[in-house]
């Protein structure tokens, strides 16, 4: 979905447009499978003999139009089921590092959907096959990932041994170096995040970095028991947090930051297409936020369409740019590695004149 076809009350220059495309992004908040385009998975799935309710691939593109969170997820889930060799796996990196390259990203935290992959291999087999398309992905594009393997809270609230192979995949990642943490994604009505604790209490303790998708379909207590019960350290989504003030606050002292996906909020009616993003109110309460894709080819996006959705809203260039800078800060990097790329967006900031 392009910017102008949600509220907008800003024209959005082209030497605007051209300098957001240039900078160097960091993004925190992309789904691996969700990166994956229509054509790829009507083809993986051809490929594969997987069968879809549909017949061609205008068919499969048009299912791709969303009515709601639930068929979202259908979709998801059915996408993902196309992969069925670890060539799609190595295949599916690749082309994300790719597409990464070309929006300029040098860096992103990428989830994975690791319940939806359960039984198809091995954990060893899978990381094997993400890691030669990261390898690959590395070298050819010279760009940046670290996986995040999330939990499908509707496949595993119930399910502590489906929660345990998560983080057992989680940890296996790590240990290689292409993971660094552990999520919960999914259906979150039904699926409160204190279904969690014990898994997510486990996986700090095991040295991993944890976040939860919170606030997007739930409201407000969603975030708050992601923060109390969960310790996230970082909130996918979490905008509705704006229902409550004391939470509002929380989330600013605490300095924990949102990964706010704008596009995908509109696309799945989480916000209504003609009113203004809350992220507003959320960067105007003081809350730290970043801006990201969630689903790029599933919501019609890409990064920089994101931040010129909210450049059509009224947010400056300098604020577009600290949105940036704090996915630099709430990267889960080590210090080396974030030095790295502050140098790369300070570069880009010096050449920039009135940033
Ligand atoms: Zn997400």
């Amino acid at each position: 979905m392009h910017y102008s076809e949600v509220y907008n009350s800003h024209v959005v220059t082209p030497e605007l447009a051209d300098i957001v495309r240039r900078m160097p992004k960091i993004e925190l908040h992309v789904h691996l499978e969700g990166s994956t385009d229509p054509q790829t998975t009507y083809e993986m799935a051809r490929r594969n003999q997987v069968d879809l309710p549909v017949s061609t691939l205008s068919e499969w593109q048009a299912w791709y139009v969303f009515k709601d969170f639930n068929h979202f997820i259908d979709v998801y889930v059915l996408a993902t089921s196309v992969m069925k060799q670890p060539e799609d796996y190595v295949a599916m990196v690749e082309s994300y590092m790719r597409t990464q390259a070309e929006q300029n990203i040098v860096y992103s935290e990428v989830y994975l959907s690791t319940s939806l992959h359960r039984n198809k291999f091995s954990i060893e087999t899978i990381l094997d096959a993400l890691s030669t398309g990261i390898d690959h992905g590395t070298r050819r594009y010279g760009t940046s990932i670290k996986l995040i393997p999330d939990i499908s809270r509707h496949l595993a609230s119930e399910d502590i041994e489906a929660q345990e192979y998560v983080l057992e995949f989680a940890l296996q990642a790590k240990e290689r170096g292409i993971g660094i943490g552990m999520g919960i994604g999914g259906k979150e009505i039904g699926h409160e995040p204190e279904k969690f604790t014990h898994i997510f209490a486990q996986a700090k303790e095991k040295g991993l970095r944890v976040v939860a998708h919170a606030g997007e379909t739930d409201g407000a207590p969603s975030v708050a028991g992601a923060l109390d019960a969960l310790k996230a350290e970082r909130i996918g989504h979490g905008v509705r947090a704006i229902e409550d003030n004391q939470l509002l606050e929380k989330l600013r002292t605490s300095r924990i930051p949102l990964e706010v996906s704008p596009q995908s909020n509109y696309c799945l009616g989480v916000v209504a297409r003609d009113t203004p993003h809350p992220i507003r109110t959320l960067v105007d309460a003081g809350v730290i936020c970043t801006v990201n894709t969630d689903d790029p080819p599933f919501f019609s996006t890409d990064l920089t369409n994101e931040y010129l959705t909210l450049a059509a809203q009224g947010f400056s260039l300098d604020e577009l740019w600290q949105l940036n800078r704090n996915a630099l800060d709430a990267a889960f990097l080590s210090d080396d590695e974030r030095r790295i790329y502050q140098k790369t967006f300070d570069d880009f900031e010096a050449a920039i004149p009135g940033l």
